[in-house]
Parts: structure tokens; C-alpha cells; sequence
């Protein structure tokens, strides 16, 4: 990787257009070391996590992830203070899936199935790259940044983020049980 010729952005230096998302931002082509401190089941593939995200998908088995009439169920750590509004990077879940993860995910210690009717397309999480004055790269803390966001030049993506909107708690262990 390395800084665009104008100076405002970084770019690969053999650089396809599959290399940048919709909104124009750069994505990894492999998984950057990991540092979010959020449920890591599994560890994915940018390029994969972006479409199982995008599509819906099960974050584990890619199938359809579970959808009712009170939207599409995410498992989420319950220390999170607020589900409403929430950034999630892990895309949602099917019902066999949740299952498994509740159980055997270790970064899950007290999951909670959250339904979003409206899982929103947010922006992405990754590193924020900047020049320095001898036009060498400037390594950031990996954060998150709004699609939109002027610093997108300097992003490389590894996660597509969804914010979790008209979310609804739901009781996994009723939703599980109902499965058998
Ligand atoms: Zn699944």
C-alpha cells in the first residue's frame, strides 16, 4: 500500500476497482491484526465479512440469518449499555448458528439475541492511515468511520459496520428451545 500520487489518500500499488467498496473506500485484502475487543466468532475475511454483512448472511454457516417480524437477530455481549443505535461489526446470526456460538464461543460470556428490524449500512472499521512530511504512512488506532467521513481516503477497511436500529431483546433461550 502506499500514498496516491496527489498526495490525498493511500491506494494499492496494483489496485483493481474490487479493491474498493461502493461509497470508494479502500478494503484489506487480508485480515489486519484484530483489535476491536468485540465477540470475534469467527475471525473474517474482510472481503467475505463485508458481503455476509451486506447480504444478511449468518456470520457462521452463510446461510440466511434468522429474520421474524421482529427483524434480523444479532448476538451481542450484554455489557453493551445500549442495543438501540448500536455499531455492530458481527454480522447477524441463524437460530442453529446462535445456538452453537452461545455455546462455544468464548468472547461471548453472556450473550443476548438482539432483533433489528432495520440493520443500517453504517460505515466501516479499520485503520486510518495519514502522510507524514517525508510522504511515509501514519499508522492510527483502528477505529470506526461514517461512510461519508472526509478521512475516508486515508481508510483501509477490514469490517463493514451496521448500526442496529427499532431493536428488540428477545429471550434466546425460548427462540433456541423452539428449534428442537
Ligand atoms: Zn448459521
Amino acid at each position: 500500500m502506499t500514498i496516491r500520487s496527489d498526495l490525498a489518500g493511500i491506494r494499492y500499488r496494483d489496485e483493481t476497482p474490487a479493491d474498493r467498496d461502493t461509497f470508494g473506500v479502500l478494503w484489506a485484502r487480508v485480515r489486519q491484526a484484530p483489535g476491536e475487543g468485540r465477540p470475534n466468532f469467527p475471525a473474517m475475511h474482510p472481503a467475505r465479512q463485508r458481503q455476509v454483512q451486506a447480504e444478511r448472511l449468518c456470520q457462521v454457516c452463510g446461510g440466511t440469518a434468522s429474520h421474524t417480524r421482529d427483524g434480523w437477530l444479532f448476538l451481542m455481549n450484554d455489557d453493551e449499555d445500549c442495543y438501540e443505535g448500536a455499531r455492530v461489526t458481527k454480522p447477524p446470526v441463524c437460530l442453529p448458528c446462535a445456538a452453537l456460538a452461545v455455546r462455544l464461543c468464548p468472547h461471548l460470556t453472556n450473550p443476548v439475541g438482539v432483533r433489528s428490524r432495520r440493520p443500517k449500512i453504517w460505515g466501516v472499521f479499520g485503520t486510518l492511515f495519514g502522510p507524514t512530511p517525508n510522504a511515509q504512512l501514519k499508522v492510527h488506532e483502528d477505529d470506526h468511520l461514517p461512510y461519508g467521513h472526509r478521512a475516508s481516503d486515508w481508510f483501509l477497511a477490514t469490517q463493514l459496520v451496521v448500526q442496529l436500529k427499532r431493536c428488540t431483546v428477545v429471550d434466546l433461550d425460548t427462540e433456541l428451545a423452539a428449534l428442537t
